[in-house]
């Protein structure tokens, strides 16, 4: 895998993996803004992603779904996709190669907490490589239940009702736990 100005690029598949420019080939992680972007000739996603993809974004040439689990080969490498756990369709990237196995996936979460993704699923592999926004030491983040608790306490739709519409608007967000009031 290779860091390149339009984005992480797979050279044994001749793919780049949610490229921030206009690229030939994406294979696009999930449908979040900072990973999805338009102007590609031709996009690789899950089954589950395309619709939300449709729907944001205008200028792809073609769509390629691939169903979780299901294996393609793209040149000199097999490429597979699991489960993320992020949001609905978010995936991990596997490519194998000859000279071994990568998994990249863009945001990810193993809690199984999040009402509309696909279960997070370990893959075994030699390399792995992850989106980690918030992963600097800087930032400590208090125990999401306690979080959870704390906004909700006391609160209603009547009493306050912008918590459970910002409950809601995390689905699109970025946490990576998302909770609904
Ligand atoms: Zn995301």
């Amino acid at each position: 895998m290779l860091v390149t100005e339009r984005g992480l690029y797979c050279a044994e598949g001749d793919f780049f993996i949610d490229p921030v420019r206009p690229v030939a080939r994406a294979v696009i992680t999930h449908a979040h803004s900072d990973h999805a972007r338009g102007g590609h000739e031709y996009c690789l996603c899950s089954e589950s992603s395309l619709p939300l993809l449709h729907n944001r974004l205008s200028s792809v040439g073609r769509y390629e779904t691939l169903p979780l689990g299901q294996s393609l080969k793209i040149k000199d490498c097999i490429l597979t996709f699991f489960p993320a756990g992020h949001i609905l369709g978010s995936v991990q990237v596997r490519i194998e190669t000859a000279s071994g196995t990568t998994v990249v996936t863009g945001d990810h979460n193993f809690t199984h907490k999040h009402a509309a993704a696909e279960p997070y699923e370990s893959v075994r592999c030699h390399t792995f490589i992850t989106e980690c926004t918030f992963g600097l030491p800087i930032y400590n983040w208090p125990d999401p239940n306690w979080s959870l608790q704390k906004s909700c306490a006391g609160g209603s739709a009547t009493a306050n009702p912008i918590i459970p519409q910002s409950f809601m608007l995390i689905l699109w967000g970025k946490p990576n736990v998302c909770y609904i009031c």
